[in-house]
């Protein structure tokens, strides 16, 4: 069987969990072993798909189509590798499993209850992800906070793991200690009282993460370790940093790494984090910005901005740019302001390249298309991602087609030209409100056509990339586009569809059916970004 580590987090969500999660996943790879990790969300929801990313931040895609939280995302990007629907556990997903289970009489007749049955089939899922994977580390990220009553059926399931194989299971804490600006000290009183209550669910952490704006002194340290029943060199400092991919290295300052396998009375292996920590020199000598816009709409919550709704746009972007030196400007620009404003669309000159992601529902698509046309008339690089190709499509369809009625049947159903259409097998699933786990989703093929800038930027004929859409281009207008020039250079051969268009005679004028967002790692940068950011550097040096 795996090892496998726990990691819940303490006094509140949002400290950076998911962060933690990689980094000691990396430190791990770093010493030579083979990692897999598994987040799972308490809520009943049975994947994230169904969630608004304003409450839920970035839905991100896997290969093999689920739809999940952004943390699978981040675990791709650090440990360079894909991950599967067997990366993701929900309240509801566990539950769903265990009622087909009884409904099947495989409990053979057994009274089926919350304890254990619940926490078993949580247990058996990480014992399946970690064989499955060949893995040394299975790392299992609870999600929310210790003291929920959401999450208690999950550290239950750490509990008895713990119990059963006690050599082999190991709990590390993230907490945080907070500043008060009113007193100027580090306070640890919150942290003890978290350590209290996972002590209340039978759990004792191996390790303590301590997040904090400031690294964790050595007072601090002690009080820690006196009143929480833990060594010392097992607290962890992990102060605010600028770069998350910068904080495997910031741990192994207090040798996490050597410090969990000694737990497990394991040794590393013959290798070393030095392609990692070429990478974070690499980040840190950029220089030179390069500014990049996103047209959204999932920034505001109440009087704060978010960007975890694009947060994988964001780091593709990051990683594109690093890869030639620049450092990413990234400011998010509210499309519906566009369509209140059209002398705004002049601000759009400041930035060396626009993004328009993607989206669901009309709220804010006049406003993007709006961008999309200053950005075509003026050549400023801009790229469509999803809904973003979808609204290229519709501008160049009234603009340039002269087609004045063209839209998406999912802003105006009764639109005169549907240019972007529902496929058949997609109307009858809604009929049925089947909305759950059943858009397009997940890996699919697209062969990509010679001499386009997407052929420049591939290098290969093949590709495959994940989507997540409903709607796609009615092929009744491919031949009007195609004959006003619009260049469809990838296509999905089996099923007729077109996956990315572009325009000639513009610095980089491309939009893709499918979100490349999700594959860029920042030891690989997605080939599509490099090629948008290196057009973007050329615009820029030319000003
Ligand atoms: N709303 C569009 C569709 O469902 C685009 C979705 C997206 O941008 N992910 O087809």
């Amino acid at each position: 069987m795996s090892r496998v580590i726990f990691i819940m987090g303490g006094v509140m969500s949002g400290i950076g969990k998911g962060i933690v999660t990689s980094s000691i996943g990396k430190i791990l790879q770093g010493k030579g072993f083979t990692i897999t990790a598994v987040k799972i969300d308490p809520y009943i929801n049975v994947d994230a798909g169904t969630m608004n990313p304003v409450e839920h931040g970035e839905v991100f895609v896997t290969d093999d189509s689920l739809e999940c939280d952004q943390d699978i995302g981040n675990y791709e990007r650090f440990f360079s590798s894909d991950f599967s629907s067997d990366n993701y556990i929900t309240t509801g997903r566990v539950y769903l499993k265990v009622i087909n289970k009884e409904r099947n009489l495989e409990y053979k007749g057994k009274c089926v209850e919350v304890i254990p049955h619940i926490p078993n089939e949580v247990i058996s899922q990480i014992k399946k992800v970690g064989k499955n994977t060949k893995s040394d580390f299975v790392l299992v990220e609870i999600g929310g906070t210790v003291g929920e009553y959401q999450n208690f059926i999950f550290l239950e399931a750490a509990r008895m793991m713990k119990l059963k194989f006690p050599k082999k299971v190991l709990s590390v804490l993230v907490s945080y200690l907070p500043v008060p600006s009113t007193i100027g000290e580090m306070k640890t009183k919150p942290t003890q009282a978290a350590v209290r209550t996972i002590n209340e669910a039978g759990i004792q952490p191996d390790i303590i993460v301590g997040r904090s704006v400031f690294p964790l002194d050595i007072v601090r340290k002690k009080k820690i370790s006196i009143f929480c029943n833990i060594d010392i060199d097992d607290i962890i400092s992990a102060p605010d940093c600028d770069l998350a991919y910068e904080i495997p290295l910031n741990f192994e300052k207090d040798n996490l790494g050597d410090r969990i396998l000694s737990k497990f009375k394991m040794k590393k292996r013959n290798t070393d984090l030095s392609e990692w920590s070429n990478l974070i020199s690499k980040i840190r000598r950029s220089k030179n910005p390069v500014k990049i816009a996103i047209i959204g709409k999932y920034f505001e919550s109440g009087s704060f901005t978010l960007s975890d709704s694009y947060i994988s746009v964001i780091e593709a972007i990051k990683h594109a740019a690093w890869s030639f030196f620049k450092k990413p400007e990234i400011r998010w620009l509210s499309a519906e302001s566009y369509e209140e404003d059209k002398n705004k669309l002049k601000e759009l000159r400041d930035y060396d390249g626009i993004i328009v992601p993607g989206g669901f529902g009309s709220r804010g698509t006049e406003g993007k298309i709006e961008v999309i046309r200053y950005c075509r008339e003026n050549k400023i690089p801009i790229f469509g991602l999803c809904l973003g190709m979808q609204l290229a499509i519709i501008e160049f369809a009234r603009n340039i087609c002269g087609i004045s009625g063209a839209n998406s049947i999912e802003m105006d159903p009764s639109c005169s030209d549907p240019i972007i259409n529902i496929m058949e097998d997609q109307k009858s699933l809604l009929k049925k409100n089947q909305y759950g786990g059943t858009m397009r989703l997940g890996a699919h093929p697209c062969t990509i056509k010679a001499g386009t800038i997407s052929a420049k930027s591939y290098k290969i004929k093949n590709i495959s990339e994940r989507h997540r859409h409903r709607y796609e281009l009615n092929n009744d207008y491919r031949e009007i586009l195609e004959k006003n020039g619009m260049i469809m250079s990838g296509i999905n051969s089996k099923k007729n569809l077109v996956e990315i268009i572009e325009i000639k005679d513009h610095p980089f004028f491309l939009a893709t059916q499918f979100h490349p967002e999700f594959k860029s790692r920042p030891t690989a940068p997605h080939p599509l970004f490099k090629s948008f950011i290196s057009s973007c550097i050329k615009k820029r040096d030319k000003k």
